[in-house]
């Protein structure tokens, strides 16, 4: 076994780097080694290098959907923005087939360009069609699995494979790849005119800025909403609200949103997530599950009760 200090990468890669600057949390400690492929054969080299070496690796896209440990992590990271393109996949042009890394606010703007419509569902979501295809990220517009198509992807055993969307590749906020690694999404668009399209985002963003601190360093909503229940509206009604640890608050915009003031730790949200999991339980009786990944050394439990 290689260790990860001599780990030889097939493709750029940079020693002990700070994941903080690659999350939209600010949040998150050193790791020994962050490789960048720049195209799926470097994507696909570098996860078989890292499997064949027995180095544990994570895959990062946009880190908007991720709560890192500012300790660090003894992992390799993988990280997917220099993989990045958009080509037509048919001959109308409606079909398109997005490398992982590509950046979703520019799938969103390049398509409403292109006279496209389908990508709305994505509006004001950061990151990448990579972690959008994993968490089939979307909400009240749309999902992500309303317009995928097909997936080309590596299994947990490392074959790289493509199929198309079936009624089991998605769920709520989760997909049939969290083991795997997502290289391309095929998505299947509409055409219209890009004004109709720009006026359709307009609206939602507004909408959304209205309601969520799209500004401040966050990673999106804390919880999945439970059965028939909004988290944050839960949240709101059990006054927390504005509910602080240290830098780490939750959002007066929008209760299942916990914004880093500053100088949050990886600490101080974690006490928050377990003290909002406490009120919401105590308030409605409904106990609350992260949606944001959580990275750390340390195995965390995060039940209401229990203490940082
Ligand atoms: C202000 C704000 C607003 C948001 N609004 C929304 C919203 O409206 N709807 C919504 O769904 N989400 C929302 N999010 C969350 C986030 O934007 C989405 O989940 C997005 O899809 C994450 O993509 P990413 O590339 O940043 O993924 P990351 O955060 O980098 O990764 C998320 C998970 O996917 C895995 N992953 C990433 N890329 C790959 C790959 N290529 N192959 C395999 N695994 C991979 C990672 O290992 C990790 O487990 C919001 C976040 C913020 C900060």
């Amino acid at each position: 076994m290689t260790s990860v200090t001599n780990f030889q990468a097939p493709c750029p890669a940079r020693d002990d780097v700070q994941l903080r600057d690659h999350t939209t949390f600010r949040m998150g400690g050193k790791v020994p080694v962050l490789l960048e492929p720049r195209n799926r054969d470097e994507l696909v080299a570098a996860v078989q290098r890292l499997r064949v070496d027995g180095i544990p690796y994570r895959m990062l896209g946009g880190g908007a959907n991720i709560l890192i440990d500012d300790a660090g992590l003894d992992e390799a990271i993988v990280l997917t923005t220099g993989f990045a393109f958009m080509v037509r996949e048919n001959d109308e042009g409606t079909e398109l087939r997005l490398g992982a890394g590509l950046s979703i606010p520019q799938f969103v703007t390049k398509t409403r360009e292109m006279g496209l419509t389908g990508a709305e569902c994505l509006v004001g979501v950061p990151g990448t069609m990579g972690g959008a295809t994993v968490m089939n990220a979307g909400g009240r517009h749309g999902w992500l699995s309303s317009i995928a198509k097909r997936v080309r992807y590596l299994t947990p055993a490392l074959d790289e494979q493509e199929d198309a969307v079936g009624e089991r590749t998605f769920g709520y906020r989760s997909s049939m790849f969290d083991a795997c690694v997502v290289l391309e999404t095929v998505v299947a668009l509409q055409r219209d005119a890009p004004k109709a399209v720009q006026e359709r985002i307009k609206t939602i963003l507004k909408e959304k800025s209205a309601a969520q601190p799209l500004i401040e360093p966050s990673a999106g909503c804390i919880f999945k909403n439970p059965d028939g229940h909004s988290a944050g509206k839960l949240i709101e009604s059990a006054g927390l609200k504005g509910a602080r640890v240290g830098d780490a608050e939750v959002s007066t915009k929008h209760g299942n949103f916990i914004v880093n003031r500053g100088a949050a730790t990886f600490r101080d949200v974690l006490q928050l997530i377990r003290q909002v999991r406490k009120g919401v339980f105590e308030h409605a009786g409904v106990d609350l599950h992260t949606e944001v990944k959580i990275w750390s050394r340390e195995p965390l439990e995060l039940s209401a009760s229990s203490r940082p």
